[in-house]
C-alpha cells in the first residue's frame, strides 16, 4: 500500500492551492454581499479546473478522479458555493455525458461544459420526489423523432443561469422507476420557465430554482443512455459524484480548522493562548482526526472509481462521514471562536451554513446509511 500521491496529483493539488489562495478575500466579500462568484469561476475556468477529469479528447484534462478530488478539497476551502457550481459542469453534468452519452452528444456538449463556457444543471429532484427519485412525475412524451417534456424539478443548482440540463423524466409511467429516461434540455428552448431564486441559509452564490417544463420539444437525440434505462444514468452519475461531495466538505473542514488554530494560538484569556486549554486542544485534535479520516475515505473512494473497480459503498461512507466531520468542525470550531464565531465578519458562521447543506445534496446522509446497510446485510462488505 502506497499514500504517496503522484506527480501529477501534486501538481493539480498545489495548483488548486494556489488558485485558491488567489481567491480568498474576493470569495469571502461576494459571499457577504451575496453575489454569484463569476469572477472566480472565470479564473477556475481559465485554469482548467472545470474539465479536470473529463476526456482529454473532447476538451478536458484526462486526469484520474483523485486529482479532481484534490482540487476540490483546495476550492472548497475558500468557496464552497464556486466549487459546487464547478462540480455540476464537471461531475454531475459532464461525467454523466462522458459514461451515458452518444459519441455525437460527448462532441457537442463536452468541450463547452469542460472549458468552463456555459454552466449546466442536473435535475433530477421534484416536490414529490426527493430521497425517492422513483416517484418523480415529469414525463416526456414521444411524437414521431421528438419527445415532449412537461413537469416541474426543484432544488436545481445553476438553475438561474444553466444553458444544458440534464433531467429526468418518465417515459412509460406504468413502468414507475423503471420507465425513467434522461434527457439533455436545452434551457433556451421555448416551454422552459426558470422559477425564482429559492432564499437559503447556505451556499449563497451556487443560486437553486425550480424549472417548468411545459410541453418543451425535445429532438430525439436529446436522450441520454436506453430508453427507460435514467435512472440507471442518475444513480449512477450521483455514485461518482458523491465522492466530490465528500472532497468539498474535507475542504470545509479543513478550512474552518485552520482558522480555530489561528485563532486558538492567537487569542488570550486568563493569561494564556486559547490552545494551551486542554479542552481546545481536545476539539483541535478531533477535528482533524476526523478530516484526516475523511480525506482518506474519499480518496480511497476515487481511487477505486479510477480503479474502475465498485465504490458505491465507499463513496457512501466517504460522503456521509465527510460531510458530518465538516458539520462537526463547523460547530466546534464557533465554540473555539467563542462569540467570534457567529459573527458575519469571521468566515466560520459561512462555513457552518455551507456545510449543513453537505449533509443533504446528493443524497442525504440517512440515505448514505441505507446504501451501506444494505451491502452489510447482503454480505458483500469483506474488508478489502
Ligand atoms: C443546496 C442544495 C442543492 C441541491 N441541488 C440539487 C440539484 O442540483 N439537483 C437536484 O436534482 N437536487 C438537488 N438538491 C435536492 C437534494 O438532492 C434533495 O434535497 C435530497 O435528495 C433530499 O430530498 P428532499 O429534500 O425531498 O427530502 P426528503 O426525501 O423528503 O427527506 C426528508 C428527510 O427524511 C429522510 N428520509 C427520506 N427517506 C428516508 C428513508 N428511506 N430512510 C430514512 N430516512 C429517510 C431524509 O434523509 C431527510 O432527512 C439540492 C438540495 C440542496 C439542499
Amino acid at each position: 500500500m502506497d499514500f504517496t500521491l503522484t506527480p501529477g496529483q501534486k501538481t493539480v493539488q498545489e495548483k488548486a492551492r494556489q488558485a485558491a489562495a488567489e481567491v480568498k478575500d474576493l470569495a469571502f466579500r461576494l459571499d457577504r454581499e451575496g453575489r454569484f462568484p463569476e469572477e472566480i469561476l472565470k479564473q477556475w475556468a481559465e485554469a482548467g479546473f472545470f474539465g479536470i477529469s473529463l476526456p482529454r479528447k473532447f476538451g478536458g484534462g484526462g486526469q484520474d478522479y483523485v486529482c479532481y478530488c484534490l482540487a476540490q478539497m483546495e476550492l472548497a476551502q475558500v468557496s464552497p458555493s464556486a466549487a459546487l457550481i464547478l462540480h455540476l459542469n464537471h461531475s454531475l453534468f459532464g461525467l454523466a455525458l462522458a459514461q451515458f452519452g452518444t459519441l455525437e452528444q460527448q462532441r457537442r456538449f463536452l468541450p463547452p461544459v469542460a472549458r468552463g463556457e456555459v454552466l449546466t444543471c442536473f435535475a433530477l429532484t421534484e416536490p414529490e420526489a426527493g430521497s425517492d427519485p422513483g416517484r418523480l412525475q415529469t414525463t416526456a412524451v414521444q411524437s414521431g423523432r421528438e419527445w415532449f417534456l412537461t413537469g416541474r424539478k426543484n432544488f436545481v443548482t445553476s438553475g438561474d443561469r444553466a444553458r444544458f440540463g440534464l433531467v429526468a423524466a418518465l417515459t412509460d409511467p406504468g413502468q414507475g422507476p423503471k420507465g425513467i429516461s434522461a434527457f439533455i434540455v436545452d434551457l433556451k428552448t421555448p416551454g422552459v420557465k426558470r422559477g425564482p431564486v429559492e432564499e437559503k441559509m447556505c451556499l449563497g452564490g451556487a443560486v437553486s430554482t425550480s424549472l417548468e417544463f411545459h410541453e418543451v420539444r425535445l429532438p430525439a437525440e436529446s436522450l441520454v443512455g436506453e430508453l427507460n434505462q435514467g435512472l440507471k444514468v442518475f444513480l449512477a452519475t450521483l455514485e461518482g459524484a458523491r465522492v466530490g461531495a465528500a472532497a468539498q466538505a474535507v475542504g470545509i473542514g479543513r478550512a474552518v480548522l485552520a482558522h480555530a488554530l489561528d485563532h486558538a494560538r492567537r487569542r488570550e484569556q486568563f493569561g494564556q493562548p486559547l490552545a494551551q486549554f486542554q479542552n481546545i486542544q481536545w476539539k483541535l485534535a478531533d477535528m482533524a482526526t476526523e478530516l484526516e479520516a475523511s480525506a482518506l475515505l474519499t480518496l480511497k473512494a476515487a481511487w477505486l472509481k479510477d480503479q474502475k473497480r465498485p465504490f458505491g459503498v465507499a463513496a457512501a461512507m466517504a460522503k456521509r462521514f465527510a460531510t458530518d466531520a465538516a458539520m462537526h468542525a463547523a460547530l466546534e470550531g464557533i465554540q473555539i471562536l467563542g462569540g467570534y464565531g457567529v459573527l458575519k465578519d469571521y468566515p466560520l458562521e459561512r462555513f457552518f451554513r455551507d456545510a449543513k447543506a453537505g449533509q443533504i445534496y446528493e443524497g442525504t446522509n440517512e440515505i448514505m446509511r441505507l446504501i451501506i446497510a444494505r451491502e452489510l446485510i447482503r454480505g458483500g462488505m469483506t474488508g478489502d
